[in-house]
C-alpha cells in the first residue's frame, strides 16, 4: 500500500513495516524533537475525540514521506495517551472518533473509484469483501456481526440483497460496517498496558486532556445538573443516578425511567449521555442512540417518566421517603416540583 494510504489508515499492518523501513522507532516518537508533530497531532486527534466524536483530517497529498510517516505514528501516540489516561468514556469516545474518521476516508476513497483499497481495507477489518459488476459485498455472517446495533429497519438483513450467502452494501452503507469493525476492534484493544517509562512519557499530555475530560464530565455531573437540582431528587432517582454513577448496569427500565426523567427535567441528549458514561456496558453511540429514541428526536414520540404505580411494577421504587407517601405524589416528576415549592417555602418563612 502507498505512504498515504498507510497514514489515512494507520491500522493496517503496512503501517508498522513503513514505519520499520523510514527508521521510526518508539524511543523517536516519545524523545525526539523531530517527532514533536507527531506528538502533537497525536494529542489533537485524542482532543478532537473528545470535543466532536470526529478526528479531523489533514492533507496527505502534498505532503512528503516523512510527513505522512509523522500522521501515522500520531495514532500510535494517540493510543497511548488514551491507555494512560484509562478512562471508559474517553476510550469509547475515541473509538468512536477514529471509525467516523475512517468512514468518512472511505467513502471518499470509493468516490474517486478506490474500490481495491476499501476491499484490502475491510479484509484487514476481518471483512470478507468482494467486488461485483454490480458493486460490493461481503459475508451475511459479517454484516451482522457489525451491524447488530445499528438499529434501522433499512439494517435488517430481509431488507438487504443476498446472493449466495453474501449481501449487497451500496458504498455509503458498505463503509458504516467497516465503521463498526473498526470501532470494536479499537474498543477491544485500548486502553493497553504501557511500560512505565512509556507511561511516564505520555503523563504531561494524558494530563492536560485528562483536565478537559473531567471538567466535561463535571460539568454534567450530578453537582452540576445545570438547571436541574439533585437533591430536588425522588429516592427512586437519586438511587438510579448514584448507581449510574459508581458504574452499575441499570436495568433497561431503569435507564428508561432516568433517562426520560432528566428529559422531561430539560436537560439535553449530550448531558444525559454523559451521566451514562460510567456504566461498565457503555456504548456511546448505543447509548445516544436510545436517548434520542425516549427524548423523540429520532422517534418522533417524546416519552415522560412512568408514574409511581409503573415505577412499583418495575421494582424501581427505591426506599419512598415520607414525600413519596403524601396523598399529593403519584409521579417522580410531582416528587420534584412538589419538593422545589417546599424548599421556596421554607427560604420564605
Ligand atoms: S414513590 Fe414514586 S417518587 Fe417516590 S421513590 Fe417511589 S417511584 Fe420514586
Amino acid at each position: 500500500m502507498d505512504s498515504v494510504t498507510l497514514a489515512s489508515f494507520p491500522f493496517l499492518n503496512g503501517a508498522s513495516a513503513m514505519a520499520e523501513r523510514l527508521g521510526a522507532d518508539l524511543e523517536s516518537l516519545l524523545q525526539s524533537a523531530a517527532y514533536e508533530d507527531a506528538r502533537s497531532r497525536g494529542r489533537q486527534r485524542v482532543l478532537d475525540a473528545l470535543r466532536q466524536s470526529d478526528v479531523s483530517d489533514i492533507s496527505l497529498q502534498a505532503a512528503n514521506e516523512f510527513e505522512r510517516l509523522l500522521e501515522m505514528m500520531s495514532y500510535t501516540y494517540a493510543r497511548m495517551i488514551v491507555s494512560a489516561i484509562d478512562d471508559r468514556f474517553l476510550t469509547k469516545r475515541y473509538a468512536l472518533a477514529e471509525s467516523v474518521r475512517l468512514d468518512r476516508n472511505l467513502g471518499h476513497i470509493l468516490s474517486q473509484g478506490g474500490e481495491e483499497t476499501v476491499i484490502s481495507v475491510a479484509r484487514e477489518l476481518n471483512v470478507s469483501a468482494v467486488s461485483t459488476p454490480k458493486g460490493l459485498m461481503m459475508p451475511f455472517t459479517d454484516f451482522l456481526r457489525f451491524s447488530a446495533r445499528i438499529k434501522s429497519t433499512d439494517w435488517k438483513l430481509v431488507n438487504t440483497e443476498v446472493f449466495d450467502g453474501y449481501v449487497y452494501l451500496p458504498g455509503p452503507s458498505f463503509c458504516r460496517v467497516l465503521q463498526n469493525a473498526l470501532q470494536d476492534r479499537l474498543d477491544s484493544e485500548l486502553p493497553f498496558d504501557l511500560p512505565p517509562e512509556v507511561e511516564a512519557s505520555v503523563r504531561p499530555s494524558a494530563t492536560t486532556i485528562s483536565e478537559e475530560l473531567e471538567e466535561l464530565k463535571s460539568r454534567y455531573s450530578a453537582e452540576g445538573l445545570g438547571e436541574v437540582t439533585a437533591d430536588l431528587f425522588p429516592p427512586c432517582m437519586r438511587t438510579l443516578l448514584a448507581n449510574t454513577q459508581n458504574g452499575m448496569n441499570l436495568p433497561h427500565s431503569g435507564r428508561f425511567a432516568l433517562t426520560s426523567f432528566l428529559h422531561n427535567l430539560g436537560m439535553s441528549s449530550e448531558e444525559i449521555l454523559l451521566l451514562f458514561s460510567e456504566s461498565p456496558d457503555f456504548d456511546e453511540s448505543k447509548t445516544l442512540y436510545q436517548i434520542r429514541h425516549i427524548t423523540g428526536e429520532s422517534s418522533g414520540t417524546e416519552y415522560t417518566a412512568p408514574e409511581c404505580a409503573t415505577m412499583k411494577t418495575h421494582g424501581i421504587c427505591y426506599e419512598p421517603d415520607k414525600l413519596c407517601g403524601s396523598e399529593k405524589v403519584n409521579h417522580p416528576l410531582v416528587y420534584y416540583r412538589r419538593k422545589a415549592y417546599l424548599e421556596r417555602r421554607n427560604q420564605k418563612d
